[in-house]
């Protein structure tokens, strides 16, 4: 067993901006804060996606090295690719892993990029894309059965399929009655409610400003577990967020632009386009990558309404992100990228009365971390954890690293990130 435990709770789209301006309406965050050590400015990788956040988070390395360059795969033909869901996509060694050949146990709940990973208890995250699969067997084969089916069994009544808020309220039940029936040493948790509210919505909504007050409480909820288990002297903390978010009203459609130059053939009827392109253009939504090297396309693109910044693929490459890309666009704030063909035009601002379907947004990201007012923050409480403290800036990747000394664990190899200074309290080993 571990001399102590740690549980990891991630409240997708967490900003520094959150805990400056809403500090009062977030009682139990705010206790945390005033005992243990704020991390308050954490740089975001390239791109702010969740699922390359979560992996940067978890393996301490930029998405060029952990493989997980996206959220969603390149698929042309599909208007809903699938997602990096699966544990064998990610080519660094996650510290879940790094626990479990440690001997620890491990849990997770819709921590991304889990999916039939070796974590004792886990609830990976994985939704119906294709019409003919049906969610519980997708999620029956992805994640460990047994344990999804008593969970879905005791809790299901609290879930609407994966509609916010009752999905975190799931989450959160699943995660409270594991860290009492089984103390896992290592917890991962991913809860999702304000990201989606702010998609929808805008980032500082309403809408989002009370997800925020309902992730209070669930943090609370999810501690209080702990101590109801009686590991609560032995637990260290974190909350951290693993992006911001930025308002937008257009859309760029850069596919369109292409299939105006013959390099990529749209669907009739279709918003898709057919798999012999010679140019595509991958949005990550605040960023798009195109994937054919061809230098009077940078022309033609820098050309386009929206477009902040073109950087090469050997830029993409330093900055961490997709190595196979050859060219990456990041948007203007105010702007994001779809992959859609078929529409009226390439840049179309976004129509109210359309938001909530597939890729029609208030807010997004994936844009570049060092957009202004863009850090995610992250807090650290428990008893290895020095009280009182702030450190003003760190890495994304500086997480895992600092996870695995709270643990007594090591990456098998380097990492990017670093052990964030100030955390740890000394006499910690
Ligand atoms: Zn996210």
């Amino acid at each position: 067993m571990a001399l102590h435990k740690l549980v990891v709770i991630s409240l997708d789209s967490l900003g520094l901006r959150d805990l400056d301006e809403f500090r009062e309406f977030v009682p139990h965050l705010d206790q945390l804060i005033k005992r243990g050590t704020w991390v308050k400015r954490v740089r975001g990788i390239f791109p702010t996606l969740t699922y390359p956040s979560h992996t940067s988070i978890i393996t301490g390395q930029y998405p060029a090295i952990h493989g997980i360059v996206n959220n969603t795969k390149i698929q042309p033909q599909r208007e809903s690719p699938d997602w990096y869901w699966y544990r064998k996509d990610v080519k660094a060694m996650p510290l879940y892993d790094v626990a479990r050949e440690a001997g620890l146990t491990t849990a997770a709940f819709l921590w991304p990029v889990t999916a039939r990973s070796k974590i004792n208890y886990n609830l990976a995250e994985i939704f119906p894309n294709r019409i003919w699969t049906n969610q519980v067997l997708v999620s029956l084969k992805a994640s460990s059965p047994l344990f999804l089916y008593q969970m879905n069994h005791r809790y299901g009544k609290l879930r609407r399929g994966i509609k916010q808020p009752w999905l975190d309220d799931f989450v959160t039940a699943c995660a409270v009655d594991t860290l009492k029936n089984k103390r896992p040493d290592l917890t991962l948790i991913h809860l999702v409610d304000m990201d989606s509210m702010r998609h929808r919505n805008g980032v500082r909504s309403p809408q989002a400003k009370a997800a925020l007050q309902r992730l209070d409480r669930r943090v609370a909820k999810i501690i209080q577990a702990s101590r109801d288990a009686g590991t609560y002297d032995d637990t260290d903390f974190v909350i951290l967020g693993d992006h911001y978010q930025i308002n937008v009203d257009k859309m760029i459609h850069l596919n369109m632009a292409f299939a105006k130059q013959g390099l990529l053939t749209p669907i009739k009827g279709k918003s898709t386009y057919k798999n012999n392109w010679r140019v595509t253009a991958k949005t990550c939504d605040g960023d798009t990558k195109g994937y054919v090297d061809l230098n009077k396309l940078k022309q033609l693109i820098a050309g386009v309404e929206g477009v902040e910044r073109i950087y090469s693929g050997a830029e993409a490459v330093k900055l961490g992100a997709d190595p196979k890309c050859s060219f990456l666009v990041e948007a203007k704030p105010g702007y994001y990228f779809t992959d859609e063909v078929n529409r009226p035009a390439i840049v179309e601002k976004v129509d109210p009365s359309s938001l909530g379907t597939h890729d029609r947004y208030r807010a997004v990201h994936g844009y570049g971390p060092n957009q202004p007012n863009y850090f995610t923050t992250a807090i650290f409480v428990g008893p290895s954890i020095n009280q009182g403290k702030e450190v003003e800036t760190a890495h994304l990747v500086d997480e895992g690293p600092t996870f695995a000394k709270i643990l007594g664990l090591h990456y098998p190899a380097p990492t990017a990130g670093q052990v964030i200074p100030g955390v740890i309290k000394s006499e910690v080993k």
